[in-house]
């Protein structure tokens, strides 16, 4: 090994080179310029799956890296191939959406060291996640591994995370950079989305978290963004995230996201993944020989890959070892912290341990708890609400009865009368519902907001039979209750991974008192969300009509009803709001603002409570949502007790990003700011007066499309929303046949017959290899992601058996000169055989 040291220290923010760095940057400088360019570009690309290459005859060693985000998916078999290989046992965390339910910094850093811990343990120095994309519809198929609607609590809880496990050396990879806000045709769709929803939206959860943690790694995501792939956006990648935001790490290809690989690394795309990815790589080398790539973007690219390789050192060492009860005790904490109690009519919670419950649902005994996909760990222990119940109540209290079927969304009436009479002897009925774990799957998106009907009627009928009915619900986004004032309890508790049995337990006998809060609104229905007309979009660009309006934003500046606002979550107790003081009344922008409150606990027993604070300015000239969030805090407090709590607001909480000056303006004026418990129950506001330099800068959007400011009840025109794009809509139908591309998914090629085959033939590989689970998520998941998928994409499916000219004569067939393309299809084959067969005898 180099005697080399990481040139960055581990902590979080601290990413400046040392003066005792120097000579190491100097050290490595000489290391890349011994290099041969085949070298070099030979670093730009991954091992195989699961791993970054080392060089080996200058003993820098190949690094490993794996799944998350809320458990570590070191996956089982052969790394160069794709597969559904199992993964080994790991500590299963709750889910994104739980984590950021329990509004807790601290908490989440603990989980990221326990993530980290794990990843010694095995080798790992890259642990991928966490996820902070924007949860535009709830129909996305990986919310549950996202955390907000919002960007601040996203950014917040993701720089938790990220420095939770970084403090531990072991690094992330904060993902999917950027605007991949849905599964449907991920690998392609554009997403065309104004200035100003890009920054304030889309981009504000990733900018704290790079800022405020240093990920060692971003992903790209698969994306396409105002029409060029993510992957190989200046704008996203050089200007915005390393020049304006100081990124100084490496940036990974999602898996199969890389495009063009020259224009990537121009960009600013590290490491194509997976790798290995000969034909990219001599792509590179011919770009540089040809003067069409500068070779100090490759050393750059190169000293990146190096760093992180040295960095990781720690992580490789072997031998790390970690106590497995005390992971999962913190799993259990981070459930309990994430399940919002969402309605308690008559206090029917807690339970006294004595009530007799009828415990009825299926999901009581098998336990819905992450989601699937990439992100599926394999849990070291799995609890259940079945068998952690009978640990508090004593048996006889408690009589289960599993009241629908899992697999079968089907109503079946026995089970329903089961339920019934169960329920007849019953003090209080406990319904444990939620979403099967097909309905959330990586690679596809919900198209309904529905529980199952066999559930959905099974709740209605014990609520007409029952009057003390408590429904526990475990999925990873909002569902419709369209029984939701017939019940009496209602407690989300997500997807709480491996102890979220526990938790649930802990909450229904009052053992912790609840204190999750929605991070997302839920709606009465799915036609109320704002971007329900342009969701999913497709086939090829999705339009973000909706801009600014995402989540609370949109429901509270019209004004919608809504089923549980963002933010809230109710306790066992209460807490009053008092005192609120803004440290002036007036205030320059470059000054910062200090508000202080006291929040009290006045019931009888120890709570926590998550304080927020939204700001609105009051008449802005610029189109504003009426509230924005803009810090929270979550304070522990026993009965009777109170603590005096405050926050400091930066010009940033007052401003909005103007698209003419291309950078954040605050406005002069007057701003409310408001501390609540919800965003729909806020306690407490002031005012404050905020003085800008910049108060003439004219807002362009304000000329251009007066209509702006009020979003119209029957959504955005088109016209108007080119008026905000500021150019027209590209083009949004397939390619016909003789028009298809490398980036024409599958799916598309319908008017080839080779295309047709060619789909047909993926989906039999994928029935073969899955066999008896061809129901299961992860072979829906593949079949989903395989119509999506690009042709260019076929590559890594094949294991990198498939070469460009394979691909360019597979191309040729498809667009209607059968005959020629597969002859260059056969030769293609016919001199990668050779090879193979030349680099045998060479070996041997
Ligand atoms: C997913 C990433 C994941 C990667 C590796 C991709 O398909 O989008 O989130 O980390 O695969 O499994």
């Amino acid at each position: 090994m180099v005697r080399l040291h990481a040139l960055y220290t581990v902590e979080a923010v601290d990413f400046d080179v040392q003066n005792e760095d120097k000579e190491t940057m100097k050290e490595l400088q000489d290391l890349i310029d011994q290099m041969t360019l085949e070298e070099k570009a030979s670093l730009c690309s991954g091992q195989d799956f699961w791993h970054l290459k080392g060089v080996p005859h200058h003993e820098i060693p190949s690094i490993k890296i794996a799944d998350g985000p809320h458990g570590l998916r070191v996956q089982l078999g052969d790394p160069t191939e794709v597969g559904l290989a199992e993964s080994n046992p790991a500590t299963c965390f709750p889910t994104a959406s739980a984590l950021a339910a329990t509004w807790n910094r601290e908490l989440v850093y603990q989980v990221g060291q326990a993530l980290a811990e794990e990843c010694k343990e095995q080798g790992v120095s890259v642990i991928l996640g966490p996820g902070a994309n924007i949860k535009r519809s709830p129909l996305c198929g990986r919310n549950f591994e996202y955390f907000s609607e919002d960007p601040f609590l996203s950014g917040e809880i993701a720089k938790s995370h990220i420095s939770g496990v970084q403090s531990l050396g072991v690094g992330t990879s904060l993902k999917h950079y950027a605007v991949n806000n849905q599964e449907f045709r991920r690998m392609t769709i554009n997403a065309v989305v104004d200035e100003r929803a890009l920054r304030e939206i889309y981009l504000a959860g990733f900018e704290i978290a790079i800022k405020g943690a240093q990920p060692w790694t971003v992903m790209g995501a698969y994306n396409q963004v105002n029409g060029t792939y993510v992957c190989e956006h200046p704008d996203l990648l050089a200007k915005i995230l390393q020049e304006e935001w100081g990124y100084q790490g490496l940036v990974f290809s999602d898996w199969g996201a890389t495009n063009d690989r020259v224009e990537g690394l121009k960009a600013g795309l590290t490491v194509e993944m997976p790798g290995p990815s000969p034909e990219n790589d001599a792509r590179i080398i011919t770009a540089v020989q040809e003067g069409h790539l500068e070779e100090s973007i490759l050393n750059q690219a190169v000293e990146k890959v190096l760093n992180l390789i040295l960095k990781a050192q720690e992580a490789l060492a072997v031998g790390h070892q970690y106590d497995r009860e005390t992971h999962h005790v913190l799993a259990r904490q981070a459930a309990c912290e994430g399940a919002v109690l969402l309605k308690n009519q008559g206090q029917i919670l807690p339970l006294p341990k004595d009530t007799q419950v009828a415990l009825i649902g299926e999901m009581a005994r098998t336990p819905r708890y992450q989601g699937a996909g990439s992100s599926r760990i394999n849990p070291s222990r799995l609890d259940s609400i079945y068998t952690e119940i009978s640990k508090i109540a004593s048996k006889e209290k408690i009589s289960f009865v599993p009241g629908y079927q899992l697999k079968d969304p089907e109503v079946d009436l026995e089970l329903i009368e089961d339920a019934l009479s169960a329920a007849r002897d019953a003090d209080v009925v406990v319904i444990c519902a939620g979403l099967p774990e097909n309905f959330e799957v990586e690679g596809l998106d919900r198209d309904h907001l529905a529980l199952p009907e066999n559930q959905n009627l099974l709740i209605k009928a014990l609520a007409e039979e029952h009057d003390q009915v408590v429904v526990v619900l475990s999925n990873g986004a909002p569902v419709e209750m369209p029984w939701v004032d017939h019940v009496q309890g209602i407690l989300e508790g997500y997807l709480g991974g491996q102890a979220g049995g526990g938790a649930i337990v802990d909450i229904l006998y009052g053992k912790a008192n609840p204190s999750g809060k929605l991070p997302e609104t839920f709606p009465i229905r799915l036609e109320d969300t704002p971007c329900h007309d342009y969701f999913p979009g497709g086939p090829r660009t999705v339009e973000y009509r909706e801009s600014l309006l995402v989540g609370y934003r949109f429901y509270d500046t019209v004004d919608k009803e809504v089923l549980f606002p963002f933010g809230h979550g109710l306790s066992y107790t209460s807490f009053s709001y008092s005192d609120l003081v803004l440290s002036a009344s007036r205030l320059d922008e470059l000054e910062k603002l200090k508000v202080s409150l006291t929040v009290k606990n006045t019931g009888k027993r120890a709570g926590k409570e998550v304080v927020q604070l939204y700001v609105h300015p009051t008449s802005p000239a610029a189109f504003r949502p009426v509230k924005e969030l803009k810090a929270f805090t979550k304070v522990a407090l026993e009965a009777g007790e109170q603590k005096e709590i405050s926050f400091e607001l930066d010009r940033r909480a007052f401003a909005h990003f103007n698209t003419g000056l291309k950078d954040w303006l605050v406005e002069t004026g007057e701003y409310q700011v408001m501390v609540g418990s919800s965003s729909r129950d806020i306690r407490s506001q002031g005012i404050i007066w905020v003085d800008s330099s910049r108060s003439d800068a004219p807002i362009p959007e304000r000329d251009r499309l007066p209509t702006y400011l009020d979003f119209p009840a029957d959504g955005v025109s088109r016209e108007d929303f080119e008026l905000l794009i500021g150019e027209p809509l590209p083009g949004n139908l397939s390619e016909k046949k003789g028009e298809y591309t490398l980036n024409t998914p599958i799916g598309d090629l319908r008017g080839s017959l080779t295309g047709r085959w060619l789909a047909g033939y993926l989906n039999q590989q994928v029935e073969k290899m899955t066999g008896d689970l061809s129901q299961s998520p992860n072979a829906i998941m593949i079949r989903s992601i395989i119509g999506g998928l690009p042709l260019r994409g076929l590559a890594m499916f094949a294991g990198q058996r498939i070469n460009p000219e394979m691909m360019d004569g597979l191309l040729t067939m498809v667009n209607g000169r059968f005959l020629l393309g597969l002859a260059r299809v056969l030769l293609a084959r016919r001199k990668a055989r050779q090879a193979t067969t030349q680099v045998k005898k060479e070996l041997s």
